[in-house]
């Protein structure tokens, strides 16, 4: 199956045969159906194996494990939540520092089963560097963003500025403003974690089958064209995919996000850069933008997509040369010194995003459904703690992970608030999107006038509002 090597550099240095499992051809009885063999569906059936060995469970996956954003992504394997700060707003001080302990853990929990398992996807916890590297707005606000984070009761342990200075002896940027360090995040491997995952969790007496997209799903069971499967638990685990199983389109919008790569770089290159610690590195626009060093020192570099109308998947990542060139000249201005290399690689896919921008973990006793989703490009993480979360739940077991603020408990899938309607969802996405692209290219210009960068940050935050 030589085309899932082409899904990322990730699946294409994989190092193992992507032969595909058998296909899902004869009915099933089982306790947990998972849909989807990403992270979500593997690490839910990993927690749910570790502590019920008994379980039968089957995972049904349309294509490959890691065909998916696991196989794709960026590799920042992070200690936080997308919307982390709105979630935990309404917490006590003492549960807050809890919570945030919790989900800082989570770069840890995934090394200490990496160890068990056997698993090597090149984890290094060298932190992330959120970077002011742009223009001078960039230092305004991520110092405004520290303030929040202490306000919120988080210490220089948790985040902490660097000067110019200290961020060049992590990372060498044509024009360094500063820096917020966030210390619990590390640079993986994707495809090797996913695949590590799939094999792990086999080996458990969990059964794959691949080539067999879901058609059909309710509360107790599914279909494929060829089998149809009854399960006391289903888990829906498509993420970017939702609008393969209705309803859960409604709740969850395909965005995309897409990647360049390239060729390894020769240590001069990397001696002038740094990242010598597997850091992963972020410019601070609202570009969404996220790099690493890759273990075989190329340079590996994001930024969002777009959102197609009605929700449409992109099924093509071959990247168009604008879409190549716009992530050439963002990390062209971080490092002029690569304005000219040869990009080897460059791929992207879907991810989802929930109404609120947020994640959730739903466990519904009385259907018998159970998802984590929404975690809107931050996933690599949460994923992890979405699967033992679930597991918790399934199981009825009572922990400090189930009690959390992006669980919801008693409920079913409309506790998610849905999507509105198109052509609505379609022009406020792009009419955000605009904003946030204008505000960058008026501050990205030296000459503009003040007056004008303040109402392009003032545009752009006003859409951003909308967001939540
Ligand atoms: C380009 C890109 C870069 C990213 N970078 C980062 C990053 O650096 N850090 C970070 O934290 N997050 C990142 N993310 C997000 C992160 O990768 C995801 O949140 C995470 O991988 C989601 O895992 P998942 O298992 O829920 O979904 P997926 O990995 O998407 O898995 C879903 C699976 O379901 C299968 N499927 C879909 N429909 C069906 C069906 N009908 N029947 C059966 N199977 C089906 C798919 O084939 C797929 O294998 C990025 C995402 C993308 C796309």
């Amino acid at each position: 199956m030589s085309a899932w090597r082409n899904i990322s550099l990730w699946m294409d240095q994989v190092g193992e045969p992507l032969v595909a499992r058998p296909s899902l051809t004869h009915d099933l009885d089982v306790d947990v159906a998972i849909i989807g063999a990403g992270y979500t569906g593997l690490w839910t059936a990993y927690y749910l194996k570790r502590q019920a060995p008994q379980l039968n469970i089957a995972i049904i996956e349309a294509q490959t494990a890691g065909f998916g954003a696991s196989g794709r992504n960026g590799g920042w394997l992070m200690g936080n939540l997308l919307g982390e700060d709105r979630l935990l707003a309404g917490l006590s001080a003492e549960q807050r520092r809890a919570s945030f302990d919790l989900l800082h853990g989570i770069p840890d929990e995934v090394a200490q089963v990496l160890a068990r398992e056997g698993i090597d996807c090149d984890y290094r916890k060298g932190g992330a560097l959120y970077c002011a590297a742009r223009y001078p707005e960039q230092e305004t606000s991520l110092r405004r963003y520290l303030d929040k984070l202490y306000a919120q009761g988080l210490t220089e342990a948790d985040y902490r500025w660097l000067s110019p200075q200290q961020l060049a002896a992590q990372l060498r940027i044509a024009k360094p403003y500063g820096a917020i360090y966030a210390p619990h995040v590390a640079t993986i491997q994707p495809a090797r974690l996913v695949r590590g995952l799939a094999r792990v969790v086999e080996g458990m007496g969990v059964t794959l089958y691949e080539n067999s997209p879901v058609t059909h799903w309710q509360s107790g069971s599914l279909r494929t064209d060829k089998a149809s499967v009854r399960a006391t638990w289903v888990v829906p685990a498509v993420e970017g995919y939702a609008n393969t199983l209705p309803p859960l389109g409604r709740y969850q919008l395909p965005v995309q996000s897409l990647i360049v790569a390239t060729e390894p770089l020769p240590n001069s290159t990397w001696d002038e850069i740094g990242l010598s610690q597997g850091q992963a590195f972020g410019e601070s626009s609202r570009q969404v933008t996220y790099g690493q060093r890759s273990a075989d020192n190329r340079l590996v570099f994001g930024a969002r997509g777009g959102y197609q109308f009605a929700g449409k998947l992109r099924h093509h990542f071959d990247l168009t040369d604008s879409e190549v060139q716009l992530r050439r000249y963002l990390f062209g201005e971080l490092f002029p010194q690569l304005k000219n290399v040869r990009i080897t690689h460059s791929w992207g896919g879907n991810l989802g995003m929930s109404r609120h921008f947020r994640p959730h973990m739903l466990c519904d006793q009385r259907t018998g459904i159970a998802l984590s989703g929404g975690y809107g490009g931050e996933g690599v993480g949460a994923t992890n703690l979405g699967g033992r979360t679930l597991a918790d739940l399934i199981l009825g077991r009572d922990t400090p992970l189930t009690h959390q603020p992006w669980v919801i408990r008693g409920g079913g899938l409309d506790a998610l608030k849905a999507w509105e309607p198109e052509p609505c969802r379609w022009l406020g996405y792009n009419a955000i999107i605009r904003s946030f692209v204008h505000e960058d290219q008026v501050l990205a210009n030296p000459n503009t006038a003040p007056w004008r960068r303040k109402l392009a940050t003032g545009v752009a935050q006003f859409m951003e509002g909308f967001m939540h």
